[in-house]
């Protein structure tokens, strides 16, 4: 029998699980709510319940589970330590060892949510079939994580894939939630893109389609209406694109990755968006024809689960 490994993906609100074949089939996933009383200290055994259960329904040995990868909302030691996960209420813990000793030894490792997303796109989204990627996540924020030689790199001080918080704009005034001005995040993630249109709105008396959203405003709105030719909604994407592919030329030249994968809810306008983006990202990459290239990821909200089930397989 083909050997299984499990992906866990640990949110604020919900534990998404995800059982494989190690060849990558996604054989069956689920939920279990997050309990962060107590501070989180439900949320493992809960976990380690849920996953005896299932392998127990389905007739699988746990010693035919390779192992189980987890995803944790903040930043993971290369040891498994978290120091602080103000999402779920953790402090000064070892979840990897935690789980494992409830999984009676099995192997277990774990890494930051959004490192593990791109890690699970280069296993199975967006990112197949290379080996060197950049995921970005355009989302409430904008994520991100490096993969190289197909291995996580977190960093030496969990810093790596931070994109988000890149300064790509020096008039901003605004603070960004990371308490730098002029982060990339402040203008490409949803809140930013919303936000860009709203000031865009404020400081002209133009006609534009997207005034009659008002305040309540959202990217998918900006976007749409950027899609069926809306001047200003144009203007506003054009802006978002030029920071975005500023920044990602920036990362192109540290980093070099075969491909850019682009995700997150921002990222459902699809290749309308891609192609505006790349447009920029050529503009401030001169140097060379031969570089990565931009697409978009596949695998949605399930990256997660992907990502953890393929840390085990190394
Ligand atoms: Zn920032």
């Amino acid at each position: 029998m083909e050997k299984k490994c499990i992906g866990i993906d640990i949110g604020g609100t919900s534990v998404k699980l995800g059982l494989f074949k190690i060849s990558g089939e996604l054989l069956d996933k689920w939920e279990v709510p997050t309990r962060k009383e107590e501070g989180g200290k439900h949320i493992l055994e809960d976990v380690a319940a849920s996953i005896k259960s299932v392998l127990k329904e389905k007739n699988i040995d746990l010693k035919d589970v390779v192992g189980a990868g987890m995803g944790v909302p903040g930043p993971v030691m290369p040891d498994g330590y978290v120091e602080v996960c103000v999402n779920l209420g953790w402090h000064n813990m070892n979840p990897q060892k935690e789980l494992s000793q409830m999984l009676s030894g099995l192997l277990v490792k774990s890494g930051n949510d959004a490192n593990v997303a791109a890690l699970g796109e280069m296993w199975q989204g967006g990112g197949k079939g290379y080996t060197d990627i950049v995921m970005v996540t355009l989302g409430t924020g904008v994520g991100g994580g490096v993969i190289i030689n197909e291995k996580i790199i977190a960093g030496r001080h969990g810093l790596a894939g931070e994109i988000g918080h890149i300064h790509v704009r020096d008039e901003e005034k605004e603070h960004c939630n990371c308490g730098g001005v002029g982060c990339v995040e402040q203008i490409a993630s949803a809140t930013g893109i919303a936000r860009e249109a709203r000031r865009k709105m404020a400081a002209s008396d133009v006609f534009t389609e997207m005034r009659k959203y008002g305040d309540g405003i959202t990217a998918k709105d900006v976007l749409d209406e950027a899609k069926s030719g809306d001047c200003m909604a144009l203007e506003v994407v054009e802006v978002v694109g030029r920071y975005l592919g500023l920044m990602l030329a920036q990362v192109a030249m540290t980093i070099d990755p075969e491909i850019f994968v682009i995700g997150g809810g921002v990222s459902k306008a699809g290749q309308f968006l891609i192609d505006i983006v790349d447009k920029y990202y050529r503009h401030f990459t001169p140097i060379s024809e031969n570089k990565g290239k931009i697409g978009l990821a596949k695998l949605g909200n399930d990256a997660g689960i992907y990502g953890a089930a393929r840390m085990v397989l190394d």
